[in-house]
C-alpha cells in the first residue's frame, strides 16, 4: 500500500516543534518510528496533511533507570546495561514487542501512545468502506458497541502496564510549558482521545521512582504468535514481601480494555496480607471478574478473560516463598 501525500518536517527543538504544531491547526501527527502510525497511514486511518518528526531533538534520547526518553528505541532498551542491572523487567518486555526489527525503528513513546486496536478499525479503506466505517474513522458508530457514543477499540501496548506498576509519571511539553502526569491518570476511556495528553503536546520522558528499583516484577503476554503479535492480554506484576507479608502490589493489565489497567482496589485491599494459594487464588478470580474484554481483537473475550485469572496466579506464583 502507498503512503497518502503529506508534508514532512524535522524541528530540532521542543519548543519548535510545538510552535509547528501549533501552526497546522490540528491537521497534523508527530512521528517517532513510525511503526504504528505509517502502517495507519497506509490503510488511510486518519492520516493528516502534516507529520512532524521528533527524531531531531536530542534531548528525547536518553535512558536511565530512572528517566527514559520518549525517543529511546526498543532495541535499546532490551542492550541498555543499567536498565538491565536496576529494572530487568523494562528490557525483558521491550524484547517482547513485535519483531527486532520494529524494535530498531520502535520508540517507547509511540509504544506509549501507539494506536488503540480494533478489528473494525485495523483494515484496508476497501474493507472499511464495505461496512460502512467505525466510529474511529469516518464513521458515526462503534461497530462493537454500538448503543454507546464512545469508541471501543482495545489498548495493545506492551510498555504501558508495566510503567503503571512501577509508579511512573509521564512528562509533557506543550504551548503551556511542562507537565507531569501520574502514569495511572494518563490513559482515558474512549479509544479515539486515548489519552489526557492534548494534541499539540509532546511526551518528552517516563520518569520511574527510585524505589520501583526494590520491587520484584514480572510481564507476560498472551498473543497468537509469539514471533510478533501484540498482546491479546498482558499483565505486569510488581510487589514487594517483608517474609511473606505483602508490603506493595500493584498488577496492571493490557489488550483487555480501551486502557491500559492498574488494579489498585483489589490489590491495595490485600497489603498486609500472607502471599498463600488462597489469597492469589482470591485475587486473581476477583480482577477476572471486573474486566469485561470486547471482540473486536484475535481470540474470544471469554478465553482472554478466563486467562486474566491463569496468568496472575501463574505470576504471583512465584513469588511465593518456599517453605
Ligand atoms: C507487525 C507489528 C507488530 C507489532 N507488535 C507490537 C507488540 O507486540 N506490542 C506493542 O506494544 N506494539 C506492537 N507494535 C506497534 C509498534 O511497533 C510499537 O508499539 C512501537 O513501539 C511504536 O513506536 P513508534 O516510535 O514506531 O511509534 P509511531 O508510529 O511513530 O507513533 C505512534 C503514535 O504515537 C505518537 N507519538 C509517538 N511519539 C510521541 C511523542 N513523543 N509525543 C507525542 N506523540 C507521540 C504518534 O503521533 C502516533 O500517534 C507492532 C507493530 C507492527 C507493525
Amino acid at each position: 500500500m502507498i503512503l497518502p501525500r503529506f508534508q514532512y518536517h524535522q524541528p530540532e527543538s521542543l519548543d519548535e516543534a510545538v510552535s509547528l504544531a501549533q501552526s497546522c491547526a490540528g491537521d497534523f501527527d508527530f512521528i517517532a518510528g513510525g511503526t504504528d502510525l505509517l502502517p495507519n497511514y497506509k490503510s488511510r486511518l486518519n492520516p493528516r496533511g502534516n507529520v512532524i518528526s521528533l527524531s531531531g531533538i536530542k534531548e528525547l534520547f536518553e535512558i536511565s533507570p530512572e528517566r527514559i526518553g520518549a525517543m529511546a528505541r526498543l532495541a535499546e532498551m532490551i542492550t541498555n546495561a543499567p536498565l538491565k542491572h536496576k529494572l530487568p523487567v523494562l528490557p525483558h518486555t521491550a524484547a517482547l514487542i513485535a519483531t527486532p526489527l520494529l524494535r530498531e525503528s520502535g520508540t517507547v513513546g509511540g509504544n506509549l501512545l501507539l494506536d488503540t486496536r480494533c478489528y473494525y478499525f485495523n483494515q484496508s479503506w476497501f474493507w472499511r468502506d464495505s461496512k460502512d466505517y467505525c466510529l474511529k474513522a469516518e464513521g458515526n458508530t462503534c461497530l462493537v458497541v454500538p448503543q454507546e457514543s464512545v469508541c471501543y477499540a482495545t489498548y495493545s501496548g506492551d510498555l504501558a502496564p508495566v510503567f503503571l506498576v512501577l509508579g511512573a509519571k509521564f512528562v509533557l511539553a506543550g504551548p503551556e510549558g511542562k507537565r507531569e502526569v501520574a502514569g495511572e491518570n494518563f490513559f482515558t476511556h474512549d479509544g479515539i482521545t486515548r489519552h489526557v495528553k492534548l494534541p499539540e503536546e509532546i511526551l518528552t520522558h517516563v520518569l520511574i521512582p527510585k524505589e520501583a528499583q526494590a520491587l520484584r516484577t514480572d510481564y507476560q503476554k498472551l498473543r497468537v504468535r509469539d514471533a510478533m503479535d501484540f498482546p491479546v492480554l498482558g499483565v505486569a506484576v510488581a510487589l514487594s514481601l517483608n517474609e511473606r507479608t505483602l508490603e506493595r502490589l500493584h498488577i496492571g493489565l493490557t489488550g483487555v480494555a480501551t486502557t491500559p489497567l492498574l488494579c489498585e482496589a483489589f490489590t491495595q485491599a490485600v497489603i498486609g496480607d500472607q502471599l498463600t494459594e488462597d489469597l492469589i487464588a482470591g485475587l486473581a478470580e476477583d480482577i477476572m471478574n471486573s474486566v469485561r474484554p470486547y471482540r473486536n481483537v484475535a481470540l474470544s473475550p471469554q478465553y482472554r478473560k478466563a486467562m486474566i485469572a491463569v496468568y496472575i496466579k501463574r505470576m504471583l506464583r512465584q513469588f511465593m516463598p518456599v517453605d
